[in-house]
Order: structure tokens, then sequence, then C-alpha cells
């Protein structure tokens, strides 16, 4: 095992990407450590490569052709004259052989021993290594029989619910709730084929399914030899056994339970001789609130782990600092008296998802991305930034504290109503409806709670007549301080209709310019007032979100991001402007070109003419076959709406 010698590292490489590099980045920073990135074809231009002193690139955009590729990652670490390497969450984190790997080559492993992670990586053997440390375990079946009716047979004998787990298991995978011992042998089968696939490694363990369950897990944090806890994270909030929404403390969390989980937590650590950030994650019984034997140890993360912030928040901790002078040699930072809460703190996992599909994973360019003050938001990209289809979808993790947990919820809520994402879809409205949950805001939570109110939680806002207005005004590019029309006739109030489409519904709205100042808009039968008061704009006299435009897509920042596509006029030549003989300006704008002669024939889809309208070059084509009976403009020329450009002599 290679150990720091006290000194602090003049230089580290941070083998990892997006917000949890960055993270580590900053805290680097902080103690006037230089970073070296690593990086993907695909992140060639990420925030983390950005933020490092230096990057070296190490392969594809595959994870498997790069961030998991130990040999390169040491290679780089050498090369660049680093002399430690952080792992970050994921990837190579809780990879014994790349620990080795690292120590090997004359480096330091911010993180565990490699027997520590090796001890806890399959649940079955770090179970009864736990027990045997005198650390409650979830009674259950831990064997290496994996005889399927040997296993049907224990879990009779445990008694049904049941949880079958894959002994290699992380994130969820290859476990089966089993309620009845009809459905076990299909259940086992599934759970199986699926740890098979996702581990390489299809044994199981099988575990009593603890009635309203909570997810109550202990910071620990170790020398070596020594092992102090700062404190606990409830992560109750979660859909299909993945973390949503973590908090520090556990709601209802008396004293004596705290001492008792943490003791638990600090034995196991120190029965592995663990060093660095690691969690040990218990399952709480929380049927009857919280007894000091209603806990068990479930499993082990070597790692720093995603939700770590709010325990930084709590404790005024910094975690990666921590991990940076334990790994130099420098022995824990604090003993368990000089540790103490302060307050509540909560986080909330942003990611670019589509909510309603399911939850499926998004990709897509962020036109613009911007969080509230007042909250702290872990990210690893920036307004301009991809989000790929190689990494996992995490946009950001968005942290608040407060002196009470009513107080630190409340600024969540609010902090989520303020975060602007636009040019994906996001979990956002998801996590705003958590954040509002009645059961959630009492301290009333389980693992099941998401379950039980997933179709309240997910249900998409529905724009109000506002926002579409709004949308429309930015889409026309009036929003903006200079009248865009001005230099030709305008304030006779000049009225066009146009179109938005939103979640794939079509909004018909119609517009009447009084002002470069004052607009009133049609949504729905209703009438919307624009007004723009000492260069603020108002609807109906409320002050109006923000909003912003990329191209014909429209994001307004209200409920949680409303995007909008605003529907090319130009699209519906002949169909929605009238006389098919007419080529009329759908919008006002300047002419660029006239491509139309008299006496010309032309045929239907010909460009007549190009206009120059919201920014953009528009051809206006012809509606049908014909002659050019008349041109009525010319190149320089500017138009309002409706104005007839091209007359033509059409065959009736
Ligand atoms: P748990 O293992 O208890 O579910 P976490 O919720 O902290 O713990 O993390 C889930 C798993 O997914 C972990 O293995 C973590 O390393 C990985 N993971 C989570 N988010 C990311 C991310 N943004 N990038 C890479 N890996 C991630
Ligand atoms: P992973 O490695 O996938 O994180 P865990 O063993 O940490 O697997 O379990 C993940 C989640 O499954 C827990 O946070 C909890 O919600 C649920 N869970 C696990 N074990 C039990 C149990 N015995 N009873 C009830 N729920 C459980
Ligand atoms: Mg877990």
């Amino acid at each position: 095992m290679k150990q720091g010698t006290g000194r602090m590292f003049e230089r580290i490489l941070v083998a990892n990407r997006g917000e949890i590099a960055c993270r580590v980045m900053r805290s680097a920073r902080a103690l006037g450590v230089e970073v070296v990135a690593v990086h993907s074809d695909a992140d060639r231009d990420a925030a983390h490569v950005a933020m490092a002193d230096r990057a070296v690139h190490i392969g594809g955009s595959a994870p498997a052709e790069s961030y998991l590729r130990g040999d390169r990652i040491i290679a780089a670490a050498l090369e660049t004259g680093a002399e430690a390497v952080h792992p970050g969450y994921g990837f190579l984190s809780e990879n014994p052989d790349f620990v080795e790997a690292v120590e090997a080559a004359g480096l330091v492993f911010i993180g565990p021993p490699a027997s520590a992670i090796r001890a806890m990586g399959l649940k079955d053997a770090a179970k009864r290594l736990k027990q045997e440390a005198g650390v409650p375990v979830v009674p259950g079946y831990h064997g290496a029989d994996q005889d399927a009716g040997l296993l049907a047979r224990e879990a009779e004998a445990i008694g049904y619910p049941v949880l079958i787990k894959a002994v290699a298991g992380g994130g969820g995978k290859g476990m089966r709730l089993v309620e009845r011992p009809r459905d076990f042998a299909e259940a086992l089968d599934s759970a199986r084929s699926e740890a098979r696939g996702a581990f390489g490694n299809a044994d199981v363990l099988i575990e009593k399914y603890v009635q309203k369950p909570r997810h109550i897990e202990l910071q620990v944090f170790g020398d070596g030899s020594r092992a102090v806890h700062l404190f606990e994270r409830d992560c109750s909030l979660q859909r299909r056994h993945q973390k949503v929404i973590e908090e520090a403390p556990a709601p209802g969390m008396t004293p004596e339970m705290r001492d008792a989980m943490g003791d638990a937590a600090v034995r196991a650590a120190e029965a592995i001789g663990y060093r660095g950030a690691g969690t040990v994650e218990f399952i709480v019984d929380g049927s009857g609130g919280l007894r000091p034997d209603g806990f068990w140890f479930m499993e082990m993360n070597t790692r720093l782990q995603v939700e770590h912030p709010v325990t930084e928040a709590v404790t005024g901790i910094d975690l990666v600092e921590w991990q940076l002078r334990v790994a130099a040699g420098e022995g824990l930072p604090a003993r368990q008296e000089d540790l103490a809460i302060t307050g509540h703190s909560f986080e909330a996992r942003l990611y670019a998802e589509d909510v309603p599909k399911g939850f499926l994973p998004a990709t897509g360019r962020l036109s613009h991305l911007a969080f509230p003050a007042g909250a702290r938001a872990d990210s690893g990209v920036r307004a301009g930034d991809e989000i790929s289809p190689f990494y996992d979808p995490m946009i950001a993790k968005i942290i608040t504290h407060g002196p009470s947990r009513a107080v630190a919820l409340r600024r969540l809520s609010r902090a989520l109503e303020g975060t602007q994402v636009a040019g994906t879809v996001t979990n956002l409205a998801f996590l705003g409806a958590l954040a509002r949950h009645e059961g959630f805001a009492a301290g009333d939570v389980d693992t099941g709670l998401i379950g039980r109110d997933i179709d309240r939680l997910v249900v998409a806002p529905a724009p109000g007549a506002e926002a579409a207005a709004l949308a429309a005004l930015a889409g026309l590019s009036l929003l903006e301080a200079a009248p865009p029309e001005a230099g030709f006739v305008l304030w006779q109030p000049l009225e066009r209709g146009l179109r938005l489409v939103h979640a794939g519904e079509e909004i018909a709205l119609r517009l009447r310019t009084l002002s470069s100042d004052a607009h009133d808009i049609l949504v729905d039968g209703v009438w919307v007032a624009a007004r723009r008061v000492a260069g603020q704009w108002r609807l109906d006299g409320q002050p109006a979100p923000g909003v912003a435009v990329d191209g014909r897509v429209i994001t307004v920042f209200a409920q949680y991001g409303l995007s909008f596509e605003l529907v090319d006029p130009l699209a519906r030549v002949g169909a929605a402007w009238g006389d098919p003989a007419l080529v009329e300006a759908p919008m006002p704008g300047l002419v660029k070109a006239v491509h139309a002669r008299a006496g010309q024939a032309v045929a239907k889809g010909d460009r007549l003419a190009v206009l120059e309208a919201m920014k953009m070059e528009h051809s206006l084509l012809a509606a049908s076959d014909g002659v050019v009976a008349e041109v009525l403009v010319q190149a320089g020329d500017q138009v309002s709406a409706g104005a007839a450009l091209v007359r033509l002599e059409v065959e009736t």
C-alpha cells in the first residue's frame, strides 16, 4: 500500500469527467494543488478539460475506450508528473485492480486500499464480514450455494416478502422484490440474467424485505486504522432503487439511533482498515419510527458518493479536501467529538430525461443554463455543451442549506423554480413536484413514496396563456430593447396570426402590435396584454419570466421551463395565407432578393423572393404553377406583414 508523506501533493490527476471531476478540481485548486484532466473524444471541449491546468486525451468516446482505460490514465499521470490519482465516483473508483496498478506505478490512489474495496465489492462477502464485526445485517441468505431449490427454501425460511439481490449489484440492477412463493422462480431467473448482463456475475443473495423501508447511510472517513463518521444522509426518496433527492440529517433521527448507527458504521470501516471517504448504507424499518434496533447493514460504497454535498453543507467540511489530506498521509483532520451538525441540507439530482416518457435519458445541446443564487449547483456542463449519449445524463446537483428542514426545503423549492435549462428536456418539474409534496415536507419518507404518487408527480405542466404570449413575442424578436421594425410605418395597429407548438400540440395566436412597447396577444380566446414598463416586460401587469431563444425554439422559464417551437409561417404559403396567386410577406421584414420577373413561367415551389425577418432568411415560394403577372417590390424594400410581393397568373 502506497501512502503519502504528509506533504500535500503538487499535482494530481482526476480520472473522471463531468460534475465530479469539476468538483474535485475545485478543492484541489483551493489547496494549491495543480490538476491534470483526462478526456475522451466527446469531451474534448468539456468543462472539466477547460478547468484543468493540463488535459490529456486518452481515447474514444465510449467509456471502455477512455475513462475505463486504467493503463492510459496511469500513463497520463506519469507523463504529466502527477503524484496522485483521484478516481471520482463511477468508472474506476471501485476497481481494486486499478488501485494496485496505480500504486505499482509509484502513484498514490486517493481512496481506500485495494483490500478494502475487494472486501466490500461483493454484497454477500461484505455482509458476512460486517456480521463478524458486530454490525447488524438484514436477515437473509448470503451463501455460496446457488441452487435454485435451496434459494427458494431459504426464502421461505426468511419469510415473504423477500428481496433477491445480485451479489455484484449496484445502481439497483439485478434486484427483485418477491411477494409470494409462487413468483420466486421467475423472479430469480430474471434477476440472474440481469446480473449476468450488467456485472458478469449471476450470483444472488436473499434478504428479508424491510417494510416501509428507509435508506439511511453514514458518511465515514478513515486513516487506515481509525475512523470517524460524519453523521447520516437520508436517501429514501428513490425511483426504482435510484436516489432522486437526498438530505441530511435524517428526518426523525434521535440521538440514540444516531449513536447506534454511527458506532456501527465506524466499526464497519475500522474492521477493514478503511482509509479515505466511504459510505455505509443501512436499510431502516420506518414503520414504527426510528429505533436503535431497527437498522441493518446493506452495503458499503468505497468512494465519495454522489450525494456527499449534503454532508458538507451540515458539517462545514470539504470532503475532497479531507480526501487529499488523508491520501497525502496527514491523518484524520478531526476527532469525532469535534464534529457537529448545523441545520439541514437537501440535494436534488437534475437530469436530462423525459419524465412523461418513462424517465427516458435525453440528449441535446444546452442552449442556455443558469442556476439561481442561494443554492450550491455542482455541474459539469455549461451553456453550449452537449449532453451526449455516451455518459450519465446528469446536468447538475442542486444543494440547499438552511437552519431547519422546512427552510432548507423551501430554499430547494425556490432554487428548482429558478433553475433555467434550455435545449433538452429535464426532470426539473418532477423535482419541483417532489419538493412541494406534503408527505415529503412532513418528513414522512420511505422508499415507496415516489412510486405511490408517481402519477401525480410526473404531470407535465400545461403552459398558461402568458407563457405562450411571451414565447410569441420572443420568437418574433419583439422583446429586444430597440423596436425591431423601426424604419417603416408600423404604428397603426398591426395584426398577424402565428402558431406555436408545445408538447406536440399547436397553439394558434393573434398578435396585435400597438407600439414597440405594447402588444396584445390572443391565446385560446384570452387576450394577454404585454407592456414594457421602464425597460421590463409585464404580462397583464405581472413581471414576465425569463426567456431563451435558440433559432425557432423558445424556452420560457416559468413552470420549470416551457419549450415552444415557432411554426414557420412560410411552410404554409398558399394554404394558410389565402390567395395562391399572391405571394405575401407573412411577417414584417426586409426583401433581400427578388428572383421573379414579369412574364416568367414558374412552377409550384419555385423561389420567387427572399425575405429577411426574425434574423433569418426565408424563401418565398410559388404556391402553384403559373406566370408572374406583376412584381410589386424590389430588393432592399422594408415590407409589413401581409404586403403583396409578387402576383401570379394562375390557371384555374
Ligand atoms: P448507490 O450505489 O448507493 O446507488 P449513488 O446513488 O451515489 O450510490 O450512485 C449510483 C451509482 O451510479 C454509483 O455506482 C455511482 O458511482 C454511479 N453514478 C451516479 N451518477 C453518476 C454520474 N453522473 N457519472 C458516473 N457515474 C455515476
Ligand atoms: P445498490 O448496490 O443497487 O445500490 P443496495 O443494496 O444499496 O443496492 O439497495 C438499493 C436500494 O434498494 C436501497 O436504497 C433500498 O431502497 C432498497 N433495498 C435494499 N435492500 C432492501 C431491503 N432489504 N428491504 C427493503 N428495501 C431494500
Ligand atoms: Mg446502494
